[in-house]
């Protein structure tokens, strides 16, 4: 029986594997899905941006249930610098377990198997009514679910979104997101006489400006900051360039920037450094600092960009600002100093703010914008989406809480993640909405080791068929 689901299921997901289908180049997996609907659903809407949502009627007996929504993204994230084959199929292959490409790509399981799930369900049980609504674009910022129209979700109770990447969690909740950008004119006078150095920090844990910001790891930037403020204190210098950090939403793992002192300052550098580094040695145990002496850059920042620059860095609020009220073990709000740059003549600072308290997200964003705007920069929010209130009593989460107790013999993790998810738009169009997500075992989502734990899809799926036949 096992068996037959897996290889099911499979059959399913092979069809997603032969049509490319990054974020915004959905539109041939759209229309075949659509295609594919017209079997089993009473109408169905395709949207300009290729957002599905269909009504499936009820199996025979079970016309007056309640109508669950089965929900799942279409796109992929194809991994940094590694294509599918030249026509853009994935090629996968079965080993110890797990569904994989063996490194030649991403996988796309992140949301395909939840997809190829869908259409098994459909194949197979007796269900209640159902409504499916299949999205673009969640990988970049979940713009599909943001531009769906609400009558996707209207009249309906229950939604289930299908992303989840781990078997025994049921989340019932997601923080929502700000990005902020900050930038400045970047101002340049001639390089002073003195001895020049290149000071790298490198070797720190990074990570997700989301699942990791509670592991109170060090970041890069705001290290490197504070060694030059602790400097400053001791001779004077002009810094050359500072960057680091590579995105808005990861904890920055390295960063460098170039100065030139009046007098040598090897010795104070090293000694500030391991001071500081040493705060991070549980988190950060390889973290390392260089200081190599260089030749003399011509032209040097401005002192006031230099102080804006290390007030900017000083004085914004970065970590976890507040946990949970009362789930345990959640962080609430939080914030990260992603990224110091140089572009377009101007020095940028990208941030990502992370609430399930709006005024909390206000209130770290308001501090923000008063540091910045002090030191002379402007501020602009790039991308704003809301949180997913976590819904802790939930009808639906008690009968699958039951029924996976029951599949599996233990309760499963309840929990609201520091991270984005589709629910947090759904359940705006539709204030009475409950969501869960929930999903199969799936590892290093996006990277060429992506993979789907086979033994995972059983139980998922007998959960899921045993809920919609009574919702
Ligand atoms: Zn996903």
């Amino acid at each position: 029986m096992d068996l037959q689901i897996i290889n099911g299921v499979l059959d399913e997901f092979y069809k997603l594997c032969e049509i490319p289908h990054q974020p915004k180049n959905e539109k041939q997996l759209s229309d075949m899905l659509k295609k594919y609907l017209e079997q089993f659903a009473k109408n169905i809407t395709q949207d300009d941006l290729g957002n599905i949502w269909a009504d499936i009627p009820a199996s025979d007996g079970l016309e007056n249930m309640p109508c669950v929504a089965l929900q799942a993204h279409i796109d992929m994230v194809y991994a940094v610098g590694i294509n599918p084959d030249k026509n853009g199929k994935i090629i996968t292959k079965i080993e110890n377990g797990y569904l994989t490409t063996g490194g030649k790509s991403s996988l796309g399981a992140d949301c395909g198997a939840g997809v190829a799930v869908i259409f098994w369900l459909l194949k197979n049980i007796k269900h209640s009514p159902l409504r499916i609504i299949l999205t673009v674009q969640e990988e970049i910022g979940l713009i599909g679910a943001s531009k769906i129209s609400s009558e996707s979700v209207e009249n309906i109770n229950y939604l289930i979104n299908l992303d989840g990447f781990s078997a025994n969690r049921l989340i019932i909740g997601a923080a929502g997101g700000m990005r902020e950008h900050f930038s400045r004119p970047m101002q340049f006078v001639t390089s002073p006489a003195g001895k020049s150095y290149e000071i790298t920090i490198s070797g720190l844990s990074g990570g997700h400006s989301g699942f990791d910001i509670d592991k109170n790891r060090g970041n890069a930037v705001l290290i490197l900051g504070e060694i030059l403020r602790k400097l400053q204190t001791k001779t004077p210098f002009a810094v050359a360039y500072f960057n680091g950090g590579e995105a808005f939403n990861a904890i920055p793992y390295t960063s460098s920037v170039k100065i030139i002192t009046a007098i040598s300052a090897k010795d104070t550098l090293e000694n500030i450094s391991s001071e500081i580094l040493n705060r991070y040695k549980q988190t950060d145990s390889s973290a390392r600092v260089s200081i190599i002496e260089c030749e003399s850059p011509e032209k040097v920042w401005s002192g006031e960009l230099l102080n804006s620059v290390l007030t900017v860095l000083g004085g914004f609020a970065n970590g976890v600002y507040q946990m949970h009220e009362t789930l345990e073990n959640t962080v609430s709000d939080s914030s990260n100093l992603g990224r110091i740059y140089e572009q377009d003549n101007e020095l940028c600072i990208d941030t990502m703010i992370r609430y399930m308290d709006e005024k909390a997200c206000q209130a770290l964003h308001q501090s923000h914008i008063l540091v910045a705007g002090m030191c002379g920069f402007t501020s602009v929010v790039r991308t704003h989406y809301p949180d997913w209130k976590p819904q802790t009593n939930g009808t639906m989460l008690n009968k699958i809480t039951e029924l996976y107790t029951a599949e599996h013999g233990c309760s499963p993790e309840i929990l609201a993640q520091h991270v984005g998810l589709e629910p947090s738009y759904f359940t705006k169009h539709n204030k009475d909405l409950e969501c869960i997500c929930m999903g199969m075992d799936i590892y290093d989502c996006h990277a060429p080791s992506e993979r789907l734990k086979l033994d995972s899809i059983p139980p998922f799926v007998r959960i899921l068929s045993k809920f919609l036949q009574n919702p």
